[in-house]
């Protein structure tokens, strides 16, 4: 069984009079099997809360732990191997990279990772997100939404344990969103995953197994 656990975490930006408390006190879990949503205005520390959640910034106070270990206490490189090996993140700015097309996309994934999923998971994942036929495509050729759709097949094409999504349906329609959210939902249930999505978008509310609520950096469960 993993888990991510945050217990009492703050995260404070600047200092003096320019300092800024992104996160207050956070306590946060989730567990094998959820699919849990975090929601709150623009500004209220989402972007701050799924980054520190995937190691990708560290907290000013406070303690995050992934499966029993304490984040902070692994090392550089053990924490890029975690993030490589467990954790797909699905970014609010897509990361796709310009002068590959899809497909290159996911090839690209292959030469840093391995154990990827096989060509038929992957054709069924592609078929779901309804992007089998923009294989050739390059991103600037892609709307916003076909975008995201992209970026989210990149992120469970490693198979991860967790995932995190930062606003994954921003650029989809309501049928799509619902969609997206379905196949996480499933994962979670069907995998065992573990799949945090962090959003304003109120639509996904009732497909979450637990919903946490951020309000200026304040997090209470719903
Ligand atoms: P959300 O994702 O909910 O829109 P963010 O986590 O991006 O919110 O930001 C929360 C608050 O923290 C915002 O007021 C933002 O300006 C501030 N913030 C985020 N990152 C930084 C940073 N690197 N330096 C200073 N302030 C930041
Ligand atoms: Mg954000």
């Amino acid at each position: 069984m993993s888990n991510l656990i945050f217990n009492s975490v703050t995260k404070v930006f600047g200092e003096g009079s320019s300092k800024y408390v992104a996160l207050s006190s956070v306590n946060f879990e989730a567990e094998s099997g959820q699919l849990i949503l975090v929601v709150g205005p623009s500004g209220s520390g989402k972007t701050t809360f799924l980054t520190i959640a995937g190691g990708l910034q560290t907290p000013s106070d406070g303690e995050v732990t992934i499966n029993g270990k304490q984040l902070t206490n692994l090392s550089k490189k053990e924490q890029t191997k975690l993030r490589l090996d467990k954790i797909g993140f699905v970014l609010q700015s897509y990361n796709l990279v310009p002068f590959l097309t899809v497909k290159e996309q996911f090839r690209l994934v292959d030469k840093i990772k391995s154990k990827n999923l096989t060509e038929q998971k992957m054709n069924e994942l592609l078929d779901d997100l309804d992007l089998s036929e923009l294989l050739n495509k390059y991103p600037n050729e892609l709307s916003g939404g076909q975008k995201q759709r992209v970026a989210i097949a990149r992120a469970l094409y490693t198979n991860p344990e967790y995932i995190l999504a930062d606003e994954p349906t921003a650029a989809l329609d309501t049928d799509r969103s619902l969609a997206v959210i379905n196949i996480l939902k499933n994962l979670a249930r069907k995998q065992n995953k573990i799949i945090i999505v962090v959003t304003h978008d109120l639509r996904l509310k009732d497909s979450a197994d637990k919903v946490y609520q951020i309000i200026d950096g304040k997090m209470e469960l719903l």
